[in-house]
């Protein structure tokens, strides 16, 4: 399909013309301008028709964006804002959120694909954020401590600086507020790069932060490619902090980065994480808990429960009903209201599931439900793969050990608790788990020893802005979300204050 060399997308998510709510620029420092970056070509996953066009920002756009950063958090004052000034601005941006979530969500689903109910719960979640992080910075203290002589001793905060907020395509508003919130709280200047497969929402995000009043230059957002736009930015020597969500390759990457600049990160990466079913759980409310937790964004969601663990007495019946309960998965596009499992991002990431499926099974895998591209002829434009289970495998075999990002659950029989946690914790990631039982206790237990940053029992994915969120072993370093939040984006500083008057020993005599 030929595409126009530049095309703008409205914000209600169709192909359009220069109008008041289009954008078809990059936002740097503080400017709406042409790219001069590669040419993005975004694609409806759902039809294959390439929707807009857009030029990506290049590494001298983040030497603009960075100094530009600097320069307008002292000259708007925004770094030195009492907390109930900045708390006002992100309170407007979480109000404007509120306002766009219909131009947000349908924005979002024609980039990435995901259902209209997926979407707008992200732009609800992000519009929380914003809230949450501005009620949160007014009531952050800074601390008198206990001194050790006739001075006051101060703990006190700052901003960094210029935050990069790295950024993956998978969920992208909620993804982007997650670090854009507590670092503008913080009051810092924030970059945010988001990637090339899915850069429109956070450029609308960009809007409703200027329309809500955020100092022009202390947010940019400069999409384009990783090792190009992303590399230049994390390497960058006035960028203070790295926080970056992605995979666990390029994060360890960019740790090296930040070694190398002794610079703060965060990194929320990849992961495999486990739902673990006992012999004494309600089968129908697991068997709807795993159903959204794997397929739910067609698995393509980092905490995606896709590794299945039934205890073997009821692993027979379990998987009967399980592949019955698949089966009945409305597959379609993201636009109508009953779908439940969307198309994937884009071709090339469907085939990279369509290819891993393949080799599951080439390594023994049965596929019990799914593991082709759909036949149905009304979706035969789109990226879509099946919602699929497999079985017959070992924890140890490359489908249970490499994360697939797509709707493809694997499921495991365990013998005991021992069996299970040995299992869980196979696995370089960390980063979540689901426990189904009705005994408390077992529960518990299970949930201290499963190797993860979050634990659901007898639930799946849900999420408070309230409480943290982190990786364990390869899924991560660094908390976001809660409270902390906003300290993680601020430099410590101790203050001493004299109170004496009394000059210390080393002091010359005074002269008569
Ligand atoms: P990715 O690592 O390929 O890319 C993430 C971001 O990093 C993109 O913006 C990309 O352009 C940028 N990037 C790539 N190479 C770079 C480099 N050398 N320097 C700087 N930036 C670079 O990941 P993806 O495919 O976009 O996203 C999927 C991954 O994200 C999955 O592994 C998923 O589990 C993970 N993820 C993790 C969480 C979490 O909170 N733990 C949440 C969502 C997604």
């Amino acid at each position: 399909m030929n595409a126009p060399t530049h095309t703008p997308v409205t914000t209600s998510g169709r192909p359009g013309t220069f109008a008041a709510d289009t954008i078809d620029e990059i936002f740097v420092a503080g400017q709406w301008t042409r790219g001069t970056g590669q040419l993005i070509e975004s694609v409806d996953p759902a039809t294959g028709e390439i929707f807009a066009t857009l030029h990506a920002a290049t590494a001298d756009d983040v030497d603009l964006a960075v100094d530009a950063g600097h320069r307008a958090i002292r000259e708007s004052g925004w770094a030195n804002a009492l907390p109930h000034e900045r708390a006002l601005i992100l309170h407007r941006i979480g109000d404007e959120i509120d306002n766009e979530i219909g131009r947000i969500s349908r924005l979002q689903t024609i980039d990435t694909g995901k259902t209209l109910a997926e979407t707008a719960a992200l732009a609800r979640s992000a519009a929380g954020t914003f809230r949450y992080m501005a009620a949160a910075l007014e009531t952050m203290e800074d601390a008198i401590t206990p001194s050790r002589g006739s001075y006051l001793t101060f703990a006190t905060h700052e901003p960094i600086g210029v935050i990069a907020a790295i950024t993956p395509w998978n969920s992208p508003i909620a993804s982007d507020a997650q670090k854009i919130a507590p670092a503008l709280a913080a009051g810092n200047a924030v970059i945010a790069k988001p990637p090339v497969w899915a850069p429109w929402v956070t450029l609308l995000l960009a809007r409703i932060c200027e329309r809500a009043g955020l100092p022009a230059g202390v947010m940019s957002v400069l999409p384009g490619a990783g090792h190009t736009v992303g590399a230049a930015l994390a390497r960058h020597p006035r960028v203070g902090r790295l926080s970056f969500t992605g995979g666990t390759t390029t994060g360890r990457a960019l740790a090296h980065v930040a070694a190398e600049k002794l610079m703060p990160v965060t990194l929320e990466l990849g992961g495999k994480s486990p739902t673990i079913v006992f012999d004494d759980a309600d089968i129908d409310q697991a068997i709807a808990g795993i159903l959204f937790g794997v397929f739910s964004s067609s698995g393509q969601s980092c905490i995606a429960g896709s590794r299945v663990f039934v205890q073997r007495n009821k692993y027979d019946v379990f998987i009967e009903r399980l592949v019955a309960a698949t089966r009945t998965l409305r597959v379609g596009p993201g636009t109508e209201a009953d779908t439940q499992v969307a198309p994937l991002i884009n071709f090339s990431h469907r085939d990279s599931v369509a290819e891993m499926v393949e080799k599951a099974v080439a390594d023994g895998a049965q596929v019990l439900c799914g593991g082709a591209i759909p036949d149905d002829p009304r979706l035969a434009r789109g990226a879509y793969y099946l919602p699929t289970v497999l079985t017959g495998v070992e924890n140890t075999s490359t489908i249970c050990q490499e994360e697939v990002f797509g709707p493809v659950a694997v499921v495991l029989p365990f013998d005991d608790e021992a069996d299970l946690v040995e299992q869980a914790n196979d696995t370089v990631f960390g980063l979540a788990c689901g426990i189904w039982t009705a005994d408390y206790r077992r529960a518990w237990r299970v949930a201290k020893a499963v190797q993860a940053g979050t634990v659901w029992i007898n639930t799946y994915k849900q999420f408070s802005i309230s409480t943290p969120f982190s990786g364990l072993k390869d899924s991560g370093i660094g908390t976001e979300k809660g409270r902390d939040g906003i300290r993680s984006y601020m430099n410590q500083k101790s203050i001493y204050l004299d109170l004496s008057g009394r000059a210390l020993p080393w002091a010359a005599p005074k002269s008569e």
